[in-house]
């Protein structure tokens, strides 16, 4: 088993404690404290004197009752005296009060000794008998004894009450002790020369140690006195909230757990905030009791500033890369598309159309083309100037637009022909939906004309499908251009499949 931990101003009070008795034993010894045993001898001595005279004026009465009632006084007016007797030379008792044949032992020498007095009475100076006198034994023969005993008294009370005195006295004296004092010098350079804060507080949370880069966080850091608690640091607390229960040490303490990663801005009286990484780890004793407290302030501040600087080039990078790949689009756009009406122009159609031509051969699937071409357009031109003919151009392609699938293609082949392509589609339902669209044309393209009312427009289309003797795709449009000639012959506004 440990022995119990006896504290160090308990140590000191022990200490000065037996100083002061060892003092006191020496005082004894030489002489200055007064002698009860020495007081308490002289004392017996004089009572045992008068005493003896007494029975020598009283023997010559001859009378052992007054001796007796004598005896008894004397007993009774000193509680120290067991018993007392006068005994006769043959060594027959005369007169005894008390127990006296209880209390009395014979010395061995003839000799006095403190408790058992003994004195001759001498009648014509012849020896007549003795007085004897048996005390209270003077020191203590039980452990209830000695504690009584006034030296053992003394000793205990002034022992007792130094140590309390002490122990109060040393304890409220090192409170006031110089904390700076605590830490050697040495320790306190090694801490100077550390890149982090550093600051130890002790169990009340009061200032043991800060090195120089803490004092150098806040010009108000340096200013606070060693010895002061870190709480009365407004400028330090106010950077972890309102809480007090929420400051890291406190955490730390409280849980007895080092509290890591704690990010805070230290707010400047000039200029910006200081970013910090506090880290507090509770400083434990040998039981793992929290003695105290060691926090570190990490300055990450030229870190931070640059992991922003960095990550505000990253998003100005994402958003020029953005434009880019829009500009991209745009640049495909032109490329790939006609401006007035933003259908395929031919040269992405024939790139299309070509890999369409060859995997439609490969897997055997149906293809079908349509060419489609403004009816008597010069008109429109002629009548209306060429802005309008613009406008029926586009009336006509969204006519078409609307009526095709996502994955058709639609060409401005020339100035007002345009060529479909439909993929995985018979020739029948190539011919359903140019009936279809020839019909909206008809029906809806001249009014979709906004700037300008009553046009009438219509289209003629002409389609052919893929043939197994086709070499190329050319083949294809040109079978369905023959036929949309043959609905011009016809008299325009109608749909002709080519026919071998
Ligand atoms: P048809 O029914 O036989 O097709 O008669 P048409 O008048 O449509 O005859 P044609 O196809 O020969 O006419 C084409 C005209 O379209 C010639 C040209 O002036 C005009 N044109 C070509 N491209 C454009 C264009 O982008 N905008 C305008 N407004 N006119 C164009
Ligand atoms: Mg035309
Ligand atoms: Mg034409």
């Amino acid at each position: 088993m440990k022995a119990p931990r006896v504290s160090p101003v308990s140590r000191i009070s022990l200490g000065l404690t037996s100083l002061m008795l060892m003092l006191l034993l020496i005082l004894d010894f030489a002489g200055l404290v007064p002698d009860y045993l020495r007081i308490a001898r002289e004392v017996r001595q004089r009572s045992s004197q008068a005493i003896a005279i007494q029975t020598a004026a009283l023997l010559a009465s001859n009378d052992p009752m007054i001796l007796a009632r004598a005896y008894a006084d004397f007993r009774a007016g000193d509680p120290d005296v067991l018993s007392l007797a006068f005994r006769l030379n043959d060594g027959q008792i005369y007169v005894a009060v008390g127990e006296h044949a209880r209390h009395w032992v014979a010395p061995h020498d003839e000799q006095s000794v403190l408790d058992q007095v003994h004195m001759p009475i001498f009648a014509n100076r012849q020896p007549w008998g003795q007085v004897e006198i048996a005390f209270q034994p003077i020191l203590p023969n039980t452990v209830l004894g000695w504690l009584r005993y006034p030296t053992v008294v003394l000793m205990l009370v002034l022992g007792l009450s130094a140590y309390f005195g002490f122990y109060l006295y040393m304890r409220r004296a090192l409170q006031y002790l110089d904390p700076t004092t605590a830490v050697p010098e040495r320790v306190r350079h090694a801490f100077d020369t550390l890149t982090d804060g550093i600051a130890i507080v002790d169990r009340e949370r009061r200032l043991m140690l800060t090195n120089k880069t803490f004092n150098a966080l806040h010009p108000a850091a340096a200013l606070s006195p060693i010895g002061r608690p870190i709480n009365e640091h407004a400028w330090l607390c106010e950077c972890f909230g309102t809480d007090p229960e929420a400051l890291p040490w406190e955490r730390a303490m409280r849980e007895n757990r080092a509290q890591a990663g704690i990010i805070c801005d230290l707010q400047q009286p000039a200029g910006d905030p200081l970013k910090l990484i506090v880290q507090a780890s509770p400083i434990v004793d040998p039981k793992g009791v929290a003695r105290g407290c060691l926090i570190s302030f990490d300055n990450v501040t030229e870190v931070h500033r640059i992991n922003e600087e960095l990550r505000q080039t990253l998003v100005e990078l994402e958003a020029s890369r953005e434009q880019i790949r829009q500009q991209n689009m745009e640049l495909h756009q032109l490329a790939s598309r006609d401006p007035l009406t933003g259908c395929l122009n031919r040269r992405a159609f024939f790139e299309m159309l070509e890999g369409l031509f060859i995997s439609s051969r490969k897997q055997a699937k149906n293809l079908c083309c349509i060419m489609c071409d403004i009816d008597h357009f010069k008109r429109f031109n002629d009548r209306y100037g060429h802005a309008v003919g613009d406008e029926v151009i586009r009336a006509l392609v969204r006519t078409l637009q609307a009526g095709l699938r996502q994955h058709d293609l639609l060409c401005r082949y020339g100035g007002e022909e345009f060529c479909i392509i439909l993929p995985e589609t018979t020739v029948a339902q190539a011919a359903e939906i140019a009936a279809r669209l020839r019909l909206e044309v008809e029906l809806h393209a001249g009014s979709s004309v906004r700037t300008t009312e009553g046009l009438q427009i219509t289209s003629s289309f002409g389609l052919a499908g893929l043939a197994a003797d086709m070499r190329d795709p050319a083949e294809l449009i040109d079978r369905a251009d023959s036929a949309l000639y043959q609905s011009k012959e016809g008299g325009r506004n109608r749909v002709t499949v080519w026919q071998a």
